[in-house]
C-alpha cells in the first residue's frame, strides 16, 4: 500500500460563499444554438431544472418559465431530456417568438 493519507487526515479545503463566486457569462461563449420553449406544452416535470448543467433554468416559484441568457450554453440537454417536446434548439440569431421566453440579464444575479 501506498503512504497516501485517508481522507480523515487530510486538511480542510477553501471555502466560497456563494456572494463571493464570481458569475462568468457562460453563455457568451454558447455554442451557436439556444433553446427555446414552447409553454404551451410544458407539463412543469422539471427534467430541464434538473438536468441543466449549468443553472440556466429559470423558474418562478416552482414554475418553468424560460432560460438564462447570462448562463445559457446551448449544450441541448434540456431539449434532450423534455418528456413532452416543448423544448426547441434554434440558431443564436433566432428572434424569440411571442410567448416563449428567454432572460438576458447582463448581471447575472
Ligand atoms: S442548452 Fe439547456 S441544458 Fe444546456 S445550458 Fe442551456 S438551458 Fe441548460
Ligand atoms: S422538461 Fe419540458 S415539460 Fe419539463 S419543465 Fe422543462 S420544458 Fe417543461
Amino acid at each position: 500500500m501506498s503512504g497516501l493519507r485517508p481522507w480523515q487526515e487530510l486538511s480542510p479545503g477553501g471555502t466560497i460563499r456563494p456572494t463571493d463566486a464570481e458569475k462568468p457569462k457562460t453563455g457568451s461563449w454558447r455554442t451557436g444554438i439556444k433553446p427555446l420553449a414552447d409553454l404551451s406544452k410544458c407539463t412543469n416535470c422539471l427534467l430541464c431544472w434538473l438536468y441543466c448543467p449549468d443553472s440556466a433554468i429559470l423558474l418562478e416559484d416552482t414554475t418553468f418559465v424560460g432560460f438564462d441568457d447570462y448562463f445559457c450554453k446551448g449544450c441541448e440537454v434540456c431539449a434532450a431530456v423534455c418528456p413532452v417536446g416543448a423544448i426547441e434548439m434554434v440558431p443564436e440569431e433566432t428572434e424569440t417568438p411571442a410567448g416563449w421566453v428567454m432572460r438576458s440579464d447582463e448581471s447575472g444575479s
